[in-house]
């Protein structure tokens, strides 16, 4: 309350996450606001919340986090935004579908287990940024049309053929100006998140053609960083947006070039030591670090439901762009589902990245479920096999088959899910309610309107038969 009179502050915007992890607000002007509406919530309607409550039980009330306060630096009216806990106003009782909340009760079962007591996660979410033009005049967007080399870059401009000079493809990782078109836009993205409070390591174009990109912030909690990740998208897109283009972190945008991933690194804390490494393991790393490695890999499949959560992912996740196929792990292997990377031999920097998980997903549901997994492997001591340190995309067919594989489609990973959901249940971190809805909620949004469309592509090998 302090910081709204200080500030000037003239709204108040609260913000929750649906559950396909979009952030949805609702405004309230300053001298509307009180230290009633932090302590006892603000009503809302939820039923029209994607995967919330149906509507004869639709009240709600936002709790807004003071902890995760920021003056938001795109709307005209001096705004203060707070990242808000869902409650039911009649139990009074953290709402169970609520994203954050599940993420909330994934640190506290980690408490629980007396495992450790914190979890870091360090996501690094790539994207791509488009010029934001009007297709139906002029050129065509003809990406289906054309299978030729030219054919796939472009979707990226609504341009003609390369008359004058234009960035050849993929020349874009990462070269300096004027070959880095997306330099300044990059730079104002990462001081305008450290203005609002994140902490950014590191900005760089990415391997796809150009318009591909990456913003690294520096790890955090498992909770801090799922908000982290929501304000990340807003700013990203908002600053886009500034400048007439539109970023957008579907995993596979352009056919035939790298997609965009959201590698998590992930380390396990206790009393303020990690718990990751052991100076005598293979690649540094700790017995723990390697069940916990054994939990992600066996229950990669049902984890994937909500880490790589939709149609798009898949597309991305096949071999020869980066993107993990195999269920496997390795030392700086960036073929394999997790990756142990080794730029430093600090037992503090020893933690796992997996690889699969992409930006579409909603961070508080996947940190949980990643967390769930690992945990599991640690309780259950479930080994993660030997190492593989060949590129796996070029092993013979023999070797190559028996390493497990991601799922082929959002639909048998949704079928993965159902079928191996216990230990996302334990601690009641996830509730079986939860999972079913999101798992119908997926089917009948996402896998069923994709499959039953005629694909434009089926034109083109259909058409004249
Ligand atoms: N874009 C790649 C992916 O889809 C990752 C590239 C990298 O290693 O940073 O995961
Ligand atoms: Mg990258
Ligand atoms: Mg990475």
């Amino acid at each position: 309350m302090k910081a709204i009179k200080d500030h000037g502050i003239e709204m108040i915007d609260i913000r929750m996450t649906d559950m396909p992890g979009m952030w949805q607000h609702i405004s309230y002007p300053a001298q509307t606001f009180s230290q009633d509406s932090i302590d006892e919530g603000l009503g809302f309607d939820g039923s029209s919340i994607r995967g919330f409550k149906v509507i004869n039980e639709s009240d709600m009330l936002l709790v807004p986090d003071p902890a995760t306060a920021f003056i938001d630096p795109f709307m005209g009216h001096k705004t203060l935004v707070m990242i808000a806990d869902v409650k039911d106003p009649v139990t009074k009782e953290f709402y169970s579908r609520d994203p954050r909340g599940v993420a909330k009760k994934a640190e506290a079962y980690l408490k629980s287990t007396g495992i450790g007591d914190t979890a870091y996660f360090g996501p690094e979410a790539e994207f791509f940024v488009f010029d934001n033009v009007q297709y139906g005049t002029g050129q065509h967007y003809s990406s289906y049309s054309v299978d030729s080399a030219e054919g796939h870059w472009n979707t990226n401009r609504n341009e003609g053929p390369n008359l004058g000079y234009k960035i050849r493809p993929k020349e874009g990782y990462f070269p300096c100006p004027p070959n880095d078109t997306l330099h300044d836009l990059r730079a104002e993205m990462a001081l305008t998140m450290i203005q609002i409070g994140l902490t950014v390591e590191c900005q760089h174009h990415e391997v796809a053609t150009a318009g591909q990109c990456e913003i690294d912030m520096k790890f955090d909690a498992l909770l801090a960083m799922a908000d982290h990740q929501m304000k990340y998208k807003y700013v990203v897109k908002n600053v886009a947006r500034k400048y007439g283009k539109t970023a957008t972190f579907m995993p596979k945008p352009l056919y035939g070039d790298n997609g965009s991933g959201m590698h998590c690194h992930m380390s396990i804390w206790k009393d303020g030591k990690p718990l990751f490494a052991d100076a005598t393991g293979y690649a540094g790393l700790s017995q723990l670090c390697k069940w916990y490695i054994g939990g992600l890999l066996r229950h990669a499949p049902a984890l994937l439901a909500f880490a790589a959560p939709t149609t798009n992912s898949y597309r991305r996740l096949v071999p020869g762009y980066e993107a993990p196929v195999n269920l496997a792990w390795s030392l700086r292997n960036r073929s394999a589902a997790c990756r142990i990377p080794m730029y430093s031999d600090s037992p503090k920097a020893k933690r796992v990245e997996f690889r699969c998980p992409d930006p579409s997903c909603n961070p508080y549901l996947a940190f949980a479920a990643m967390l769930m997994a690992g945990l599991d492997g640690i309780r259950n001591k479930i080994d993660p096999g030997e190492p593989v340190d060949k590129n796996i995309y070029d092993l013979p067919p023999e070797e190559a088959a028996e390493i497990k594989q991601v799922p082929g489609s959002l639909d048998a990973a949704l079928a993965a899910l159902e079928a191996d959901h216990e230990f996302l249940l334990e601690g009641d971190v996830f509730t079986s309610d939860l999972i079913q809805t999101y798992i119908d909620y997926k089917r009948a949004s996402e896998v069923d309107p994709i499959r039953l469309r005629p694909h434009p592509y089926e034109f083109f090998l259909y058409y004249d038969l």
